[in-house]
């Protein structure tokens, strides 16, 4: 901006400078010009005068009789006219004067020159104008006048003349009257007279002759002069001329100095347009400089709480507009931030937040147990009940976790239905405390517009430094405890490096569950039941097994729950009751007659598919109904959803035996009992396995086989691994027991060869 000012000001001021100067040059030359003319025409005057004085003394002395009769005489007596012409020459201060006859010969003369040169034509210098004659070298102002004897007489009888020499025309007074040097020069080159001393003047003069028009310049000992010519008359072929001459400076001393006062002027207004753009250009681009610095931070993310201000309009509202970007930025950092740090649904923290929090923690050295909650069939949830209402239940979590009463706590929705909590630098709170604390939450049933659910969770913990000091691998390890609990339907699993195995193959399985399915990975291995009553077995449970080609043997733990967070557990299902019926029938055929049981998950009941593909199922194979017993936990009986319940009744209606299976692990109320239509419980082998030696186990299955006789239901133990847990069984009214003391689940043909060998004992030999 500066550099455009200075440059249009200079621009500026070169044209008004060109501009002044030619136009004061010009007025300044022609002003010498109109000096030199006039300086002329004084001189001119001068010489003019002295040629009419000269004209009028010739005239008075002409007319004087004793001159006419000297000349008249002149011939005889040349001695008293040359007396009389010098005498007289004096008083017209003369230089020369001479007489001619009336035919033109010299008649007397005041000059040493040879007559020849005097004998000139007379009219030639009558008229009183400025005449010359060259005269040995000089030259002379020349006038005449005739002589007459008689005055009325038409023809002169002689002429009389008179010259001035004329270097003493040009005096010096004429310096003072012109204020310039003034130069007479003839023929172009001689001087003729000079108000200069003589060498300057031929000098000057010879350069005067080189310069083709006047006016012109030239040079006189370093000093520029300036000269004009003016033509003053001819002597003979030759032409006069008067040279003025002035010095140059001198001739344009005011144009000199009016173009010193406007390079002063320009040069000040300069100085000032500089200054001012200077303080303009301050104004407008130091505050840039700092708008510019203060977006140059912005953009580095930092924040400026005061932009700068500025008195210039634009500039104000320029940093008002950036001041404005900058709330709009930080407003839209802050929801980004919220969006990338914090759950929408709950207002959690997310994810990110909690593993940076982690990392923060292990960073700094704390002591932090972290722990994975998975909330239990919540798939499940969300496709019966709607989104809606899984989302209210994740929120209504999010609001009990809210209320846990652990001081170092940060808690996270880590996606899904899975929360994230850490709890640090806390020696009171060790991981079975803070697992039971979280647990609790879950005691009280949640309702959500009237519906009431039980909800439960899979829950891990991971320690650091306990178990690892690597934030990525205490979150993996968490993982794989939470898993372990899922599979074992234990209420929460602290990591332990056993539970690895657990994890390995996982993820893998999950994608290769269907196509195991297709490839008869999969086996059903059978586990028989004997009825206590009849001393018989009576049916088989049909347990699958994955035999994976690169694991080995995979138990169903380690992949239903998999299996029914995925969905593919639909698949198992049918293939589970396909496999189980056509099995029935080849024992059939072989006079063999089984129950099979099939376990089904809580998913498959809200299959509205499963009631019709039962009835085809036992159409294909031609099987009873009440010889297929579908056994459901019961917690995924607790799922108390309405199309679970509508799918029992009618898998009920269509005649099949539904079974409680692993009963008294779950919460379920007598009320609840009652309204489900079922015929058998399966007492959970959590009571049996130990039944010969606790006696609180006892009372347990005791009172679980009174109730179910009070409702009506038959009764399975399954666990059974010795002979006096057994008789207890039998003791206590248990209809049927199914455990590794009958046998192990085998593959078909061990089973079939188990059974032909298998020596029931007696009903006798059980009571003992
Ligand atoms: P479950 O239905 O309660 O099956 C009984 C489990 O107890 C079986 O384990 C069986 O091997 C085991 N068991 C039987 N008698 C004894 C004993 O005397 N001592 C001990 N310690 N254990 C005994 P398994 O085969 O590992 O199956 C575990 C669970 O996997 C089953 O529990 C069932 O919930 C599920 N499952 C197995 N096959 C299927 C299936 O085809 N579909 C579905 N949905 N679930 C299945
Ligand atoms: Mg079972
Ligand atoms: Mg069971």
């Amino acid at each position: 901006m500066l550099l455009v000012f200075l440059l249009m000001l200079a621009l500026i001021m070169v044209a008004t400078l060109v501009t002044v100067q030619t136009a004061t040059y010009g007025h300044s030359t022609g002003q010498v010009r109109s000096h030199a003319l006039t300086s002329a025409r004084v001189v001119q005057d001068k010489i003019q005068n002295r040629a009419t004085q000269l004209s009028t003394a010739l005239s008075t002395f002409s007319q004087d009789f004793s001159t006419k009769g000297l000349i008249r005489t002149g011939k005889d007596d040349p001695a008293s006219l040359r007396s009389a012409l010098g005498n007289h020459q004096k008083r017209m201060e003369a230089d020369l004067s001479w007489v001619l006859d009336q035919d033109g010969r010299l008649l007397s003369s005041t000059a040493e020159t040879e007559a020849k040169h005097l004998e000139v034509s007379a009219e030639r210098y009558l008229t009183g104008g400025i005449h010359w004659l060259k005269l040995d070298n000089h030259y002379y102002l020349v006038q005449a006048a005739p002589v007459k004897f008689v005055e009325s007489s038409p023809r002169a009888n002689a002429w009389l003349f008179g010259a001035i020499d004329a270097a003493k025309l040009i005096e010096q007074q004429l310096v003072e009257l012109t204020d310039m040097q003034v130069s007479l020069m003839a023929d172009g080159a001689v001087v003729v007279g000079s108000t200069l001393p003589m060498v300057q003047a031929e000098t000057l003069l010879s350069q005067v002759n080189q310069v083709l028009h006047s006016p012109g310049s030239l040079k006189l000992d370093d000093m520029e002069l300036l000269f004009f010519t003016f033509p003053i008359g001819q002597a003979d072929a030759l032409s006069l001329q008067l040279v003025l001459v002035t010095p140059a400076d001198k001739a344009y001393l005011s144009y000199n100095s009016l173009l010193g006062q406007l390079a002063l002027i320009l040069a000040l207004a300069a100085a000032l347009a500089l200054i001012a753009a200077i303080v303009v250009s301050n104004g407008i681009t130091r505050p840039l400089t700092s708008l510019v610095s203060v977006t140059n931070k912005i953009s580095k993310g930092q924040y400026i709480d005061e932009v700068p201000q500025s008195s210039t309009a634009e500039i104000a509202s320029l940093s008002g507009a950036i001041s404005e970007m900058q709330q709009g930025i930080r407003q839209r950092e802050l929801e980004i931030q919220q969006l990338a740090y914090f759950d929408a649904l709950t207002g959690l923290p997310n994810r990110n937040q909690f593993n940076e929090q982690l990392r923060e923690l292990i960073a700094a050295q704390k002591a932090v147990t972290l722990l994975v909650m998975d909330l239990d069939r919540f798939k499940d949830i969300n496709d019966t009940l709607g989104h809606g209402i899984g989302d209210q239940l994740l929120k209504l979590v999010a609001n009990r976790l809210a209320t846990l009463a652990v001081p170092n706590l940060f808690m996270a929705r880590l996606g899904g239905d899975e929360f994230g909590l850490l709890c640090f630098d806390d020696k009171q709170v060790d991981a079975d405390t803070f697992a039971k604390k979280v647990r609790a939450i879950f005691e009280q049933p949640f309702a959500i517009n009237k519906i009431v659910l039980e909800l439960d969770a899979s829950i891990g913990l991971a320690v650091c430094p306990e178990h690892s000091s690597d934030p990525d691998n205490l979150v993996q390890l968490a993982d794989i405890a939470m898993y372990s609990c899922k599979g074992h339907h234990h209420s929460y699993a602290i990591y332990a490096p056993a539970l690895n195995k657990y994890s390995v193959q996982r993820l893998s399985l999950m994608t290769e569950l269907k196509s195991a399915l297709a490839s008869d990975q999969l086996q059903l291995y059978y586990q028989p039941k004997l009825d206590l009553k009849k001393s018989k077995v009576v049916g088989v449970e049909c347990l699958v097994r994955w035999i994976h080609p690169v694991h080995g043997f995979i138990a169903p733990d380690q992949f239903i729950p998999l299996a029914e967070q995925t969905g593919a557990i639909r698949h198992l299902t049918n293939w589970a009751l396909r496999k189980a019926l056509q099995q029935q029938q080849a024992w059939r055929n072989l006079g063999f007659e089984l129950q099979v049981a099939v376990n089904i998950s809580a998913l498959d009941l809200v299959d509205m598919k499963l009631p019709e593909h039962l009835a085809a199922l036992l159409d294909e194979y031609q099987a009873n109904p009440s010889s297929l017993i579908l056994e459901v936990t019961e917690s995924a009986l607790m799922m108390d959803a309405e199309a679970a319940m509508r799918a029992l009744q009618r898998i009920h209606d269509m005649g099949l035996v539904l079974s409680i299976d692993d009963f008294g692990t779950g919460y379920s109320s007598m009320g609840q009992l009652k309204q489900m239509p079922v015929h058998e419980l399966k007492i959970d082998k959590a009571f049996v396995l130990d039944l010969a030696n606790n006696k609180d186990d006892q009372v347990m299955v005791k009172t679980l086989v009174s109730l179910a006789q009070h409702l009506e239901l038959s009764t399975v133990a399954e666990g059974v691994e010795d002979e006096q847990a057994l008789s207890m069984l039998r003791e206590v009214g248990c209809d049927k027991a199914q455990g590794f003391y009958l046998s192990k689940p085998l593959p078909a043909a061990q089973f079939e060869s188990w059974l032909r060998s298998y020596q029931p004992p007696l009903a006798t030999e059980l009571n003992a």
